[in-house]
């Protein structure tokens, strides 16, 4: 298309103005922050969010976070296992790029964990939230579809946890996000110079959120975590997902508007002793569905998620 240049640069002109993206290097985008949520995958290809920080995009892995430095490179999140060549290969050709010194997980599934073993092994430092080291130390078997996680080797676990706070040398803060959104160990990564907030999996940027009720993630953490968050900007942090787009305020806004509606229709259906197929085939997302996608898994899995903690019989 003849328009589509001037149309993504000024898109890109125009979220920069707003603060809420940044330029891309080697590829095109499509979307960017305030762009609606769809079923297509991000770009692939590396987001220059400032000097010296990038979202690194390999094609079907979750979103990685690097900060290049004078000590190296600092990850937020690892990609999965097999992609750790391409991933380093990214990081490799980042400007002012160097050996990594530093990785957070920002929640301990295979999607952010799978450079853990090769920097373990080179005897980096990996940054988790205590759960998330727990949760790395057993095999875990996810109900819903039966699938199984061995236990992380020793030397492929965080080696340095945390349970509140915490501050690095280079001003970088991190955080628990103790709602459980997505896990009961995530994490948010503040970089107060560029004004950025990695969020994991806490907040989806793509689509209906993945609620890990197996590891302690539910609704209402979703919906507890997003004003939470807010606490944390302003509105002009970029604010950077697992999956999707750089987002903003508003973004965080919008979506507790939306969770918070469907949290009150899922726990009155439960209340009325309604289970999981009922409360698919009741809509309690309806008004959202032409936007975000079928939520039939995303409402079961929802659904779900209050008996650990709601239900009356718990
Ligand atoms: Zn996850």
């Amino acid at each position: 298309m003849a328009d589509q240049g001037g149309h993504t640069r000024r898109r890109i002109l125009k979220a920069a103005i707003g603060g809420a993206a940044g330029i891309v290097l080697g590829a095109p985008v499509r979307r960017l922050a305030g762009a609606p949520a769809q079923t297509v995958s991000p770009d692939a290809g590396t987001l220059r969010l400032s000097e010296d920080l990038f979202v690194l995009r390999i094609p079907g892995e979750a979103n990685v976070v690097a900060q290049t430095g004078a000590n190296g490179v600092l990850l937020v999140d690892g990609g999965s296992a097999g992609a750790s060549d391409a991933l380093m290969k990214a990081v490799s050709a980042l400007p002012g790029s160097g050996p990594i010194h530093t990785i957070f997980n920002t929640h301990w599934h295979a999607e952010q964990t799978g450079l853990n073993e090769q920097l373990g092994k080179a005897g980096r430092t990996i940054i988790a939230h205590e759960n998330t080291r727990l949760w790395l130390t057993t095999d875990v078997t996810w109900p819903w579809n039966g699938q199984r996680f061995k236990r992380a080797p020793r030397i492929a676990q965080p080696n340095k946890t945390f349970y509140t706070t915490g501050t690095l040398d280079s001003g970088v803060r991190y955080g628990y996000i103790p709602d459980a959104a997505h896990t009961d160990g995530d994490l948010y990564v503040y970089f107060p110079q560029q004004n950025v907030l990695v969020v994991g999996d806490a907040v989806s940027g793509e689509g209906w959120p993945v609620v890990d009720y197996a590891t302690g993630g539910w609704i209402g953490g979703i919906v507890g975590a997003l004003p939470r968050l807010q606490t944390l900007i302003n509105g002009e942090t970029r604010i950077v997902p697992a999956r999707g787009p750089v987002l903003g305020l508003g973004d965080l806004k919008a979506q507790y508007e939306m969770y918070g509606t469907i949290y009150d229709r899922l726990t009155q259906l439960l209340n009325r002793g309604r289970g999981p197929s009922e409360a698919v085939a009741a809509g309690p997302t309806k008004e959202f569905d032409a936007q975000m996608g079928n939520p039939d898994e995303f409402v079961r899995r929802a659904f779900e998620s209050l008996w650990a903690y709601v239900s009356p019989d718990a």
